[in-house]
């Protein structure tokens, strides 16, 4: 069969542009099963189903680029809501932390998302709570998993945010039975397919009665904690649990740590992310190949949308702060309430401060995706449809950068697997480290190039300091 004549999931799935969120074994259990490959989730095709579905399964796919896309979901959501070309829909943007308790301390950033959860929970507004927490007796090593809470321990236990791969097919099968009403917690992709799900009726409406969504830079293999642990000399069959985002007291926010606990050992393990491997976003070690063709930061399916203040003036803070996007009256009225008596400290911040925070997402993900586009567009590769059009980068040095990009994202988990297979993992370090030190090598900049940075940054901060 021609790639033009297979169904279009075959084609997500043979060109890396399966997340893996298991959307399609919830839906369609009979035509797709999900699989750990590369360290990832994905979803694999079962052999042909003696019924075809009534609903096509590709437009339930986040990532196929049929059915509704973000832009069509939010106006269909919140048709009352400003619209924002960066951050989708919007009733209000805030930016800041929790006061209340210890959600801020225990919370990856401001602690803006266990604090809404615990109080969506106290005000009885949803019954239980669908988002990652450690995993509980699983046969496949896996760390972390989807799961429900139902109590604020619970949902307290699942703070963090878990750079992790995760799939949610079983969960969904289990809130999408009885009556109960749920809130879901999700990157944007996810949301996204709980939207279609719900839009199709194979999700009931209460099953993620609220959505939260997490601003999303890209997710990573289950290879990414694994190499981390080993730089802080802890194998893989010693890890007990992992810890992306430990606050450093003495750090801007921004150089939080890394912690792992060892099994049979009371104490973790904390190493600076400075320090570690795999500490730049950008570079994008262990991404999945899917992240680069995603065009969604700001969750712009969700109710609440929740991510680091990644700005000048809040940066400095190492007790962490949150940006924060409303699109529901809902949510909306719980937080107001809070900020009101306390519980939140929560200021107004224009969409351009919201979209400083992710400077460097959105511009990975806009002028970067276009660029990717255009790249599959000349090799005579599927490339989903996105809401931007196909143009390769203008200067070379952008295009060699996304292209890097690409291929460490492409390469690295394989690497690391083989590395593991021959038992030593310094060879997945000798494996890479030509493209990485090519990849460096393009970004660095040279002396004018960094001056200029430097005074548009100093400009940046004037300009942030002014803006509301
Ligand atoms: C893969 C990933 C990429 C991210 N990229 C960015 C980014 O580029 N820019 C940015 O500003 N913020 C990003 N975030 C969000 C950021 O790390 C914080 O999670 C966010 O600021 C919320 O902080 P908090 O203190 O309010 O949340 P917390 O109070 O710590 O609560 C976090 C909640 O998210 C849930 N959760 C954790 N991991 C996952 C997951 N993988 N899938 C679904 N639910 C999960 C937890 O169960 C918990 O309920 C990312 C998060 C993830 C998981
Ligand atoms: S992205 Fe989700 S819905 Fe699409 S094929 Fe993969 S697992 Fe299935
Ligand atoms: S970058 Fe996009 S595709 Fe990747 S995990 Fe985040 S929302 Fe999903």
């Amino acid at each position: 069969m021609s790639d033009c004549d297979k169904p279009l999931l075959d084609k997500v799935i043979e060109n890396r542009n399966c997340i893996g969120c298991g959307a399609c074994a919830f839906a369609f259990p009979e035509q797709f099963a999900m699989r750990a490959i590369h360290g990832s989730w994905q979803a694999q095709l079962l052999p042909a189903a003696a019924t075809e579905p009534d609903t096509a399964p590709e437009t339930i796919c986040p990532h196929s680029g049929a059915g509704l896309d973000e832009t069509e979901i939010g106006a269909r959501l919140y048709p009352q809501a400003k619209k924002d070309p960066r951050l989708g829909r919007y009733r209000s943007t805030l930016v800041g932390h929790v006061e209340e308790g210890g959600f801020r301390a225990g919370g990856s950033s401001g602690g803006m998302i266990t604090w809404l959860l615990a109080d969506l929970l106290e005000r009885g507004e949803v019954d239980g709570v669908v988002h990652v927490r450690p995993a509980m007796h699983r046969d496949d090593g896996l760390l972390f998993e989807y799961a429900i809470s139902t109590t604020v321990e619970q949902v307290q236990e699942g703070a963090k945010s878990r750079y992790y791969p995760i799939e949610m097919s079983g969960v969904l099968k289990l809130v999408n039975e009885g009556d109960k009403r749920f809130a879901f917690v999700g990157i944007p992709c996810f949301v996204k397919a709980v939207r279609q799900l719900q839009f199709a009726g194979l999700l009931r409406k209460d099953a993620a009665r609220i959505c939260v969504g997490l601003v999303c830079g890209h997710l990573k293999s289950k290879y990414f904690g694994e190499y981390l642990a080993w730089q802080a000399g802890v194998a893989e069959e010693e890890i007990e649990t992992l810890d992306f985002r430990h606050k450093l007291a003495d750090r801007p926010a921004s150089q939080y740590g890394f912690a792992v606990s060892q099994r049979g050992k009371d104490t973790p393990l904390v190493r600076p992310m400075q320090d570690l491997n795999g500490k730049d976003w950008g570079e994008g070690l262990f991404k999945n190949p899917a992240c680069e063709f995603c065009d969604d930061v700001f969750a712009e399916c969700a109710d609440i949308s929740v991510g680091d203040a990644w700005l000048p003036r809040h940066v400095d803070d190492p007790a962490g702060t949150n940006v924060v996007v409303i699109r529901d009256e809902v949510t909306a009225t719980l937080v107001q309430a809070a900020i009101e008596d306390g519980r939140l400290s929560f200021e107004e911040a224009s969409c351009d401060t919201l979209a400083l925070s992710q400077a460097a997402g959105l511009r990975h993900r806009r002028a970067g995706l276009s660029h990717r586009l255009a790249r599959r567009i000349e090799k005579g590769i599927w490339a989903p449809r996105k809401r931007v059009e196909p143009a390769l980068a203008k200067s070379p040095r952008r295009r060699l950068v996304y292209d890097y990009r690409l291929q460490i994202a492409e390469t690295g988990a394989a690497q690391f697997e083989a590395a593991k297979a021959a038992g030593d993992v310094r060879l997945f370090e000798q494996a890479m480290a030509g493209l990485l030190q090519d990849y460096r090598r393009t970004v660095r900049d040279n002396l004018p190039l960094r001056l200029a940075k430097k005074a548009w940054r100093f400009g940046r901060k004037l300009l942030h300091a002014a803006l509301p």
